[in-house]
């Protein structure tokens, strides 16, 4: 057991260097959403709290050592941190399946891909263009003409207030901790109320591996007020937050009264258009992927299937056929399981108003739709499919972020394009066609940031982001690490 979990899963806080309680005192439970009991408590911070841990990032990136570390010694503590990471996988693992109900299917994007991101990061730092040459000028402002040179020099942006999410929480964490040690900022990491267990470990992962005290600091409790607090203070430069558009909306509103950099990752509505040349039998797992694949709480998630007319009853049996016969629904601890809870109750009853919306507005129920029978305790929701949605529906157009994909009819290609641009999101989406070039022309009429042709991903080097209400900024590789850095100009004779 480290500094993070004292006595019997009671868990401190990071700030300054040091592992500490809320200065009130106050801590909460957290339960495990599978069995409903406390797994284990943490401290409830408040302002004081957070204005303690702001400060001594304000601090350690003014006066402190770690600005003059140099790119490579940062590079070095990223592949320590990845080392140990890497070491200590199975207790992340147990505590994101027991605090996250992060099912065995999601365990590759969970931990294994956030240690290959941060030795990409380890990577990146090296190589990355802090300074570069400008080409030669003739100085027009000086008396008499001078040839200057000049540079662009990529300085830390500072400062960082990080809010990531529950849902994927190290993977989340781990695309902010990357860059803010790559590029020499300092941060103070706000998780969200569901799960900060997960950023309390990796801050000793991160002490551990000699980061300086007051350069990462983990800072959790449940009021909304926590964040707020971040986003408004004057000593914080810039805000990367992961979350709902709702929230992105207010930490944009407020990052306004002191113009701080903002980055948002916020919510999807993404749509997989499967063409004619692609097969059934092996759309159809695809297809009902959000049905089981972590309850469909993921923001990049294709909840809007988009299917020929012709071939939508087709393909809904399929699905219904697939969900009845493979997708097993039960508590993440055990690896047969593809489906496990949701994270809260308010989350899951949130979900069935959603279901309730969607029969009310004429979408049809082919599948699920209630609380399984055999699972009294935790917070299940059973599998969801609805057909023959018409994506004017509240069920198509806003964000649900559970087990339930709705299925929607199209005419032609142009139809298929023309549905998936009509929402306010555009985060994510996909193409199943075995005709790469067909997919990649037709992704290019899409207006999302990413968009994956027969299930294909790039989540290391590729940049993740939205377009329109899905945010602001991109995370991953070297795009990521421009998000945490100020372009300064620097000129001189000669
Ligand atoms: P949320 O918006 O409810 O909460 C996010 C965080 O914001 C929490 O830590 C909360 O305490 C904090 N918060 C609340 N009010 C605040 C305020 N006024 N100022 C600052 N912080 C405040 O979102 P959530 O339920 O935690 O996360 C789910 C959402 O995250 C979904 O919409 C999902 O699509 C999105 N998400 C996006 C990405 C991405 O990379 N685009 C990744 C994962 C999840």
């Amino acid at each position: 057991m480290g500094n993070a979990v004292v006595g019997d899963r009671s868990y401190r806080m990071y700030i300054d260097g040091k592992w500490v309680e809320a200065v009130s005192g106050a801590t909460y439970d957290l339960p495990n959403p599978a069995t409903e009991e406390t797994f284990a408590t943490a401290p409830d911070a408040g302002r004081e709290d957070m204005q303690r841990a702001i400060r001594a990032a304000r601090r350690s990136f003014d006066e402190g050592p770690w600005v003059q570390t140099t790119p490579r010694e940062r590079s070095r503590i990223l592949e320590r941190i990845a080392d140990r990471l890497e070491a200590r996988k199975e207790e992340f693992r147990q505590v994101l399946v027991s605090a996250h109900a992060c099912e065995y299917l999601t365990h590759t994007v969970n931990v294994d891909l956030p240690i290959d991101l941060l030795r990409n990061y380890a990577a990146l730092a090296l190589k990355f263009p802090f300074e570069e040459p400008l080409p030669h000028a003739i100085s027009k402002l000086a008396p008499v003409p001078t040839l200057v040179s000049s540079m662009v020099h990529r300085q830390p942006v500072g400062v960082c207030g990080l809010i990531p999410t529950w849902n994927f929480p190290l993977f989340v964490t781990v695309q902010k901790l990357g860059p803010v040690i790559a590029t020499g900022c300092t941060a103070v990491c706000k998780p969200s109320p569901y799960g900060p267990l997960i950023d309390l470990l990796l801050a000793e992962v991160v002490e551990e591996c000699g980061v300086p005290p007051g350069v990462w600091n983990v800072v959790c409790g449940q009021a909304p007020e926590l964040g707020a607090e971040l986003v408004s203070s004057p000593l914080v430069d810039k805000i990367s937050f992961t979350g709902s558009v709702a929230t992105g909306k207010k930490v944009m509103a407020a990052a306004g009264a002191t113009l701080k950099r903002v980055h948002l990752e916020l919510g999807g509505k993404s749509a997989q258009i499967i063409l004619d040349d692609w097969e059934l039998d092996s759309a159809a797992p695809i297809a009902a992927s959000p049905t089981f694949f972590h309850a469909g709480q993921g923001c990049a998630i294709t909840t809007r299937v988009l299917i020929q007319k012709k071939r939508h009853d087709e393909l809904v049996e399929k699905m219904i056929r697939f969900i009845e016969n493979v997708v097993t629904v039960g508590d993440p601890s055990d690896p047969t399981k593809m489906l496990g809870p949701v994270i809260r109750e308010e989350r899951r009853q949130s979900i069935e108003q959603y279901i309730a919306l969607g029969r009310e507005q004429g979408a049809e129920l082919v599948t699920g739709g209630g609380r399984p029978k055999d699972l009294p305790v935790g917070y299940f929701v059973e599998p969801t499919v609805f057909a023959h949605v018409k994506n004017d529906m509240r069920i198509a157009r806003e964000e649900i972020f559970g087990p339930v994909v709705s299925v929607i009819p199209f005419e032609d290609e142009a139809d298929a394009i023309r549905i998936a641009n009509d929402s306010a999101f555009g985060l994510s989406g996909g193409i199943l066609t075995h005709d790469a070039a067909t997919g990649v022309a037709m992704a290019k009429k899409i207006r999302t940031g990413s968009v994956g042709i027969a299930g294909a991903n790039n989540l290391l080097h590729a940049p993740f982001g939205g377009f329109k209400e899905s945010g602001i900024g991109r995370e991953s590789g070297e795009f990521g690490l421009h998000e945490f850095t100020e372009i300064q100009a620097i000129s001189w004779p000669g």
